[in-house]
């Protein structure tokens, strides 16, 4: 795609987001953009960065470290985010590249992750994937889950827990999403947690009048993937 035609959808999203929270009453710098670019190549990547975007969300770790090697180099200091589903054997590469996993949904993950992030000396900052739909597809741990596996990482000295993240079911209807935002807003405060990464191209308004802290935005930005 044209690099022009990135700059005016960064723009145009830059733009809805501070609307929106302004609208909400809230600071748009309360909310970070995170372009998700899996499958966009590194090229395409390093236009974005040219433009001004900084984090970027990828849910492969092998995909981001591809690319993240290639664009290694940079002067710019740009920050990874998984946000898929991540295989305990992904986990030591993850926790070498990520600065935020958005998806951890077991304590054996976690376990895992602080095992690597102890072994390089790292405070691994994650957010807990939280599963809001009875969609049989949906990753991410069940509300009664959440209490065990916040308290097990409360007790790792190499995981730092800063919120939550969930993925709403499809819905053509962007407000289809309110209902699993303003739960996963209402859980993270019982539990004091900040961080709210919620929010996709198709539906980050809502999420954003919800308290989203972090949209992910992939297709609004590089087109939409085949
Ligand atoms: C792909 C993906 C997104 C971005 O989706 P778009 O609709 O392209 O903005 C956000 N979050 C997760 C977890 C994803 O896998």
């Amino acid at each position: 795609m044209e690099v022009e035609t990135i700059a005016q959808r960064i723009s145009a999203i830059y733009k809805r987001i501070s609307h929106c929270a302004m609208r909400a009453g809230r600071d748009p710098l309360e909310v970070k953009l995170i372009a998700v670019s899996k499958g966009v190549s590194a090229e395409v990547i390093k236009s974005a960065i040219d433009l001004g975007l900084r984090a970027f969300g990828e849910n492969r770790v092998k995909e981001a470290l591809e690319k993240s090697q290639l664009l290694a180099g940079l002067k710019e200091d740009i920050e990874w985010h998984m946000i898929g589903h991540l295989q305990r054997n992904k986990a030591k590469n993850a926790v070498r590249l990520f600065e935020l996993i958005h998806s951890v949904d077991s304590i054996s993950l976690a376990e895992t992750i602080n095992r690597h992030a102890r072994d390089i000396g790292k405070l691994q900052r994650v957010l807990i994937e939280v599963k809001l739909s009875p969609e049989p597809t949906k990753t991410g741990i069940g509300v009664d889950g959440l209490e065990p596996l916040i308290v097990s990482i409360r007790d790792m000295e190499n995981i730092k827990l800063e919120g939550l993240m969930t993925m709403p079911p499809y819905s053509d209807n962007p407000e289809g999403s309110r209902p699993f935002y303003r739960r996963l807003r209402e859980i993270a405060r019982g539990y004091g947690l900040r961080e709210l990464s919620m929010g996709m191209s198709g539906d980050f308004e809502v999420a954003i009048e919800e308290g989203s802290t972090m949209v992910r935005i992939g297709s609004a930005i590089f087109g939409e993937r085949r």
